[in-house]
């Protein structure tokens, strides 16, 4: 009964997979224009790697499939997982609020930043890889609905704090990412990934330095990812559709 079972992860992995599919069908777009992030909070090592080896599998098979990428949302668990995840080498993104005395730890292991909220935060980031000769791809987070437990710059302020963060050597902006609405209502959920398209449109419409790489619509969970790839996503993060419900705190 173990929702870490390998064989479940797998089943549920080519469920979401088809899931994806059909959405990418009945939105017309092109089969694998959406990329899958797995959400790994929470969910041990073996998990994590056991979704991970299952994607390699299936990608076997379909040579046109993209490997999923790993999504950790506290800088803490992104540390101690990612050294234990290099022989499969996953594309690792944080997804979640980050703090700015955590910033060289998660420079340490993620090579994707989606969580950038302030211009402060994408500044220092700059900073320490300027300084390492290195870029980092991140993403600005921008609150949709605007709901207060959610994290993100306001929508009203997303195009200039992009412009702002696209410019910033050290950084190449991929583009934007949400969490969705929390709510029962499709049409509300719908609008606020609509919002989202509409911002990175004006991003990468403005022509600004930095901006032609601004691509990414990181939106979707495992409850809505359809309303999601239907409005444009390019990446949708999935968690408990894939690992099962997580053990609450
Ligand atoms: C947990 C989480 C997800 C995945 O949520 P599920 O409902 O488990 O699919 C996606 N994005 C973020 C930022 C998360 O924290």
């Amino acid at each position: 009964m173990s929702a870490q079972h390998p064989g479940d992860i797998a089943s549920r992995l080519a469920g979401v997979r088809s899931r994806v599919a059909a959405a990418e069908r009945a939105a017309g777009r092109a089969p694998g224009s959406v990329r899958l992030l797995l959400a790994t909070k929470t969910i041990p090592l073996e998990g994590v790697r056991a979704a991970l080896l299952a994607d390699a599998a299936a990608r076997a098979d379909d040579s046109a499939a993209s490997p999923v990428l790993i999504g950790e949302n506290r800088v803490q668990e992104l540390v101690a997982k990612a050294p234990h995840l290099l022989d499969l080498a996953p594309e690792v993104h944080l997804i979640g609020p980050l703090q700015s005395n955590k910033v060289n730890q998660a420079l340490s292991a993620a090579s994707c930043v989606e969580s950038v909220d302030s211009l402060a935060l994408a500044q220092k980031l700059a900073t320490r890889c300027t300084a390492a000769g290195r870029v980092l791809d991140v993403m600005v987070q921008v609150n949709v609905s605007g709901e207060a437990t959610k994290h993100g710059v306001h929508p009203d302020d997303a195009v200039r704090t992009a412009l702002d963060v696209a410019g910033l050597d050290g950084l190449r902006l991929r583009g934007l990412m949400t969490v969705g609405a929390h709510s029962p209502d499709p049409d509300r959920v719908r609008s606020g990934y609509r919002l989202l398209r509409a911002i990175r449109d004006e991003v990468r419409d403005s022509g600004a330095p930095g901006t032609a790489s601004a691509v990414e619509l990181s939106m979707g969970m495992s409850g809505d990812l359809e309303l999601a790839v239907a409005e444009g996503a390019t990446i949708v993060r999935v968690g408990t559709a894939v690992f099962g419900s997580r053990p609450t705190p």
